[in-house]
């Protein structure tokens, strides 16, 4: 027996002696013990266990309910009743002001009567002051093709005194009033702003209320910005949602300084109810300007980390404002937007890099990816000292086959997200064709190349519900399993492969891993209870897998029982 063994052991003894058998000052403390769950650890040393103890809001320990209790006697226990638990999910690219504001505006999605669109702009006409702006979201483009004219009309007689914004789904179109109209000075002369179209009627010429793209800002810009309160609001209803869903944290892809402003205040209030991960809005040079010189901002209490510059390169592939290298299939004139030039993606990354800064790229067309692989192997050549950078690639959605080995050997990051392949599969093949198409939504291909695929959903365009992220990933398929087989099932992903890119990829991409993804020591104990067992339910269930509790740091903070 070696000396301090026996020191350890004659110390113990006086202990027990003296304290008698109850509380030895050495009888290592934990606040809780969580026990009979059936725990799914994301830890490859211990994947499952029944029990982990926490304190001050980490997970210290992780093993057998005996283990807990004999090493924790006093902690408090919480019985997990054999349910099925897992790691917090990682939201690595969502919009949490507009995920927010969506839930704050009237709510056009799944409707299909316009007569139901009127009834809920004639309520809100009831209980709005004229001349207030009366806002909604989420009609769905594609399914009210045919009677946008006749409804743009209608929102006119309904309400004749409030200018009146719904905008679509995708935030591709929206519908305007004669009142927004007018407001905004658009009349049959108004020629269309670059990059948008105002329809127009074929036989008046007047302008009908439907504004495309870029035009929708010729009346969206005249509403009133949002207050830091108003903000706020949305962010709280956001988290919310979020933490229903089971999302303990999330990169928020684009972050404005009225944003942050109430993020802030929403910190010292401590109202956040999600963890954040920020990627600012490069445009806004006063903004990152501090974070440039003087690097990230880690909270210590890992609640408000702000660490990333968020720039878009292109558009996107719905309304062909993605850069190509080739004409879209389906507009043989058209290739696509630039939004930022490869010398400023260069000049960003390199001052991000210098400064600790991760940067995030919004990247679609597959020009616009070469584009972005170029400027950011030109900056790591140049600040070759920021060896783990994790430069991202937000979306890669139509990549040319022989990028796909640069971002591994350039060590890109690469967020993807399987909603997109499955709400665009409709028609994404008419816009890039046969060949162009093998290099889209491709995550098989990156995770075979040795990239680092974080899985997300970019809410709200797309539904925040993780398992149906998961769902998308692994079958390829809509709800309804259509089409039989997946769309390109090849890409289709394995369970360990996506609960892997959901929790400890996302955790990674914000430099996290130390902390996130994983019930194992030394991590946050964001945790949640689901209905089910997800390490073997088929695809099919997943879609029906509920969130039963939601735990941060430990502490209860959703609970399905008590919100129905
Ligand atoms: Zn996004």
């Amino acid at each position: 027996m070696g000396k301090s063994k026996l020191k350890k052991i004659l110390y113990l003894l006086l202990c027990t002696a003296i304290l008698g058998l109850v509380s030895c000052t050495r009888t290592p403390q934990a606040d809780r013990i969580f026990t009979n769950g059936h725990i799914i650890t994301m830890n490859e040393d211990m994947p499952e266990a029944e029990a982990f103890a926490v304190k001050k809001g980490f997970i210290i320990a992780v093993g057998t309910n005996a283990e807990m209790r004999d090493t924790y006697p006093v902690a408090e226990e919480v019985d997990l009743e054999g349910k099925d638990v897992m790691p917090g999910i990682i939201e690595s690219h969502g919009h949490m002001l507009n995920l927010g504001r969506r839930e704050m505006r009237i709510n056009l999605q799944e409707i299909n009567d316009p007569r139901e669109i009127m009834q809920k702009l004639r309520e809100s006409v009831a209980e709005t002051p004229p001349g207030e702006w009366i806002v909604g979201w989420g009609w769905d483009d594609g399914a009210w093709k045919e009677q946008m004219t006749a409804i743009s009309q209608e929102l006119s007689s309904v309400s004749p005194n409030n200018p009146v914004w719904f905008a679509g789904l995708h935030g591709y179109n929206g519908w305007a009033n004669a009142k927004a109209l007018e407001m905004a000075g658009l009349t049959k002369d108004t020629p269309d702003p670059e990059g948008g179209k105002i329809y127009k009627d074929s036989e008046t010429g007047e302008p009908t209320g439907i504004l495309a793209n870029a035009a929708q800002g010729m009346v969206t810009r005249l509403m009133p910005p949002l207050t830091v309160e108003q903000r706020e609001k949305a962010f709280e209803i956001a988290g919310e949602e979020l933490l229903k869903n089971g999302l303990t944290s999330v990169h928020d892809a684009r972050i404005t300084r009225k944003d942050l402003d109430a993020l802030r205040a929403l910190k010292t209030q401590k109202k956040l109810r999600v963890r954040y991960y920020v990627m600012l809005d490069c445009t806004d040079e006063e903004l990152i300007g501090p974070y440039l010189q003087n690097g990230p901002e880690i909270d210590p209490d890992n609640w408000l980390t702000i660490r990333c510059i968020k720039i878009f390169q292109d558009g996107s592939l719905g309304t062909r404002s993605a850069l190509m290298f080739e004409p879209y299939s389906d507009a043989p004139d058209v290739l696509g937007v630039t939004t930022t030039s490869q010398e400023e993606i260069e000049k960003l990354t390199i001052q991000s890099l210098q400064a600790g800064m991760q940067v995030a790229t919004h990247a679609i067309g597959d020009r616009s990816n070469r584009i972005t692989l170029d400027a950011y192997e030109a900056s790591i050549k140049v600040v070759p000292e920021a060896k783990d950078h994790r430069l991202r690639i937000e979306h890669a959605q139509v990549v040319a086959l022989e990028d796909i080995p640069r971002f591994k050997e350039l060590d890109i990051v690469t967020s993807m997200q399987p909603p997109h392949a499955t709400s665009d599969m409709p028609w994404a093949e008419d816009r890039v064709g046969p060949e162009r198409i093998k290099g889209a939504y491709a995550w098989r291909s990156f995770l075979d190349a040795g990239v680092r695929v974080p899985l997300n959903s970019d809410f709200p365009g797309e539904t925040l519900n993780p398992f149906y992220g998961m769902y998308a990933a692994e079958t390829r398929q809509t709800p309804e399993g259509k089409p039989e087989g997946g769309w390109y099932p090849e890409q289709c992903l394995t369970r360990e492969e996506v609960l892997h890119a959901y929790t400890v990829e996302s955790a990674y991409s914000g430099f996290e891993e130390h902390i996130k993804g994983k019930i194992a020591p030394g991590r946050l104990a964001d945790f949640i209870v689901i209905s089910d067992n997800i390490l073997t339910i088929s695809s099919k269930a997943l879609l029906s897998l509920k969130v039963e509790r939601t735990y941060i740091g430990g502490q209860l903070v959703y609970s399905r029982n008590a919100s129905r």
